[in-house]
């Protein structure tokens, strides 16, 4: 395993995963340009810089709670406080009042608290009348008061360039004062899946034909705000054709993404195309099961991803290696991969020598409260419909062959 490869049982060398990833990464270049949207068309979008507070957070001091301003100044000695209703300030007012000296300031949740006021009486506490409050607890100066610049003050980091606008992030742009957001240009992705035994899943088969999977997988994994998608369909394993697609493909997009000829048939054509239009490989074969063959590579600023033609094994190799290329060429910056640590359900036998991806079940839980893995059968290359049915997938190392029941292991959650 020294120098990033692995060997399994045949002569060949592989890259282990972590290694074919790290290459992933660099040579996936962030897209340069960026746009100027409002914000609500810039949701889902890629955020392309740093951003700040435009304002105090809050802008000005309010009320955290319905009840009544006073000023404690006006209070007696107590047991018992009785303040006549000078005046009222709901939220949106501008705080303006004509609450004399002595006098309480009807006040709801959000409504600014004028500057003379220096505490809130929650209405739970006080005995109102139409005219007057009485309450028995002297409140502290300062008491549901939400003071301005308490939560952020104007000019105090938001949010990091390279985090997708969703939910939280939308609402923290808009209450910081950002009308306008700099976004990432959008992704420009073309796909296509190669083979020429593919029908739409609404044509009838005829024999030695199958239905395209792959291509509905891609659709959706790319169903994205920050992605400008061209499908180019299925192209059947014609070198003409294949080469055609391929280099106007990579005239035109930032990333390519294919699906089957990646192997070393006759009929896969994609490593020989790739290089005879000018393309450089940077990763062929990786350790990984499923997964081999996978490649990638680069012409000129396109990034060429080359996913196996079994579903299962495509749906992994994008999962691991070619989904955070994508998300880096996009110009987002996310942690890597996060794994979560379960326990075997049953025991493992496996050949060890290649990093494998089982499909596994959630059942329940065991006494520590870890996630119990039931593993979906070995043999499940071709078997796509299995990965609807799993909950995730579970990370075998390379090196392990047998391993026991409530043994922990890592999974990735689907
Ligand atoms: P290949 O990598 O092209 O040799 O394909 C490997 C296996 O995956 C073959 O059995 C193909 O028929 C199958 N396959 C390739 N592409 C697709 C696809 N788009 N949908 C479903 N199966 C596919
Ligand atoms: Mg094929």
């Amino acid at each position: 395993m020294a120098d990033g490869c692995a060997c399994d049982r045949h002569v060949h060398m592989y890259l282990t995963v972590a290694e074919a990833l790290r290459r992933g990464l660099s040579v996936a270049h962030p897209v340069t340009g960026i746009e100027t949207l409002p914000l609500q068309q810039a949701i889902g979008r890629v955020l392309a810089e740093d951003c700040s507070s435009k304002v105090d957070m809050p802008a000005f001091d309010n009320s955290a709670m319905d009840g009544y301003a006073i000023r404690t100044g006006d209070l007696g000695d107590g047991p018992l406080f009785d303040l006549p209703i000078g005046g009222r300030v709901a939220a949106g007012d501008s705080g303006a009042h004509d609450a004399p000296a002595g006098s309480a300031l009807r006040i709801f949740t959000g409504a600014p608290v004028p500057p003379e006021f220096d505490a809130v009486m929650m209405q739970e506490d006080c005995e109102a009348s139409a005219t007057h409050i009485r309450f028995a607890r002297r409140p502290r100066p300062g008491q549901h008061i939400r003071r301005a610049g308490e939560d952020l003050k104007a000019g105090a980091p938001i949010l990091c360039r390279g985090c997708e606008i969703g939910p939280r992030e939308a609402a923290a742009l808009a209450s910081s004062g950002h009308g306008q957001v700099r976004v990432c240009r959008k992704l420009k992705v073309t796909i296509f899946s190669t083979g020429s035994e593919l029908r739409q899943p609404d044509e009838e088969l005829s024999p030695g034909q199958i239905y395209n999977s792959n291509r509905y997988m891609l659709l959706a994994l790319l169903d994205k705000p920050w992605v400008d998608l061209t499908d180019r369909g299925p192209v059947a394993d014609d070198p003409d054709l294949l080469e055609q697609v391929l280099r106007e493909a990579c005239d035109t997009s930032d990333l390519i993404i294919t699906t089957g000829g990646v192997s070393v048939g006759d009929e896969d054509h994609m490593p020989r195309l790739f290089s005879e239009i000018g393309g450089e490989t940077d990763v062929m074969k990786v350790a990984m099961k499923p997964g081999k063959p996978v490649m990638f590579g680069r012409r000129g600023d396109a990034l060429y991803i080359g996913l196996p033609g079994n579903p299962v094994s495509a749906y992994v190799t994008w999962r691991i290696i070619g989904s955070p290329m994508m998300a880096r060429r996009a110009g987002l910056r996310r942690p890597r991969l996060v794994s979560e640590r379960g326990v075997l359900a049953e025991p493992l036998q496996r050949l060890p020598g290649r990093q494998e991806y089982r499909p596994v079940r959630i059942d329940g839980s065991n006494s520590d409260g870890r996630p119990r893995l039931r593993l979906l059968a070995a043999s499940y290359s071709g078997r796509v419909a299995l990965l609807a049915q799993a909950d995730g997938l579970a990370v075998i190392p390379a090196e392990t062959g047998y391993l026991p029941e409530d043994h922990p292991l890592e999974f990735l959650r689907f």
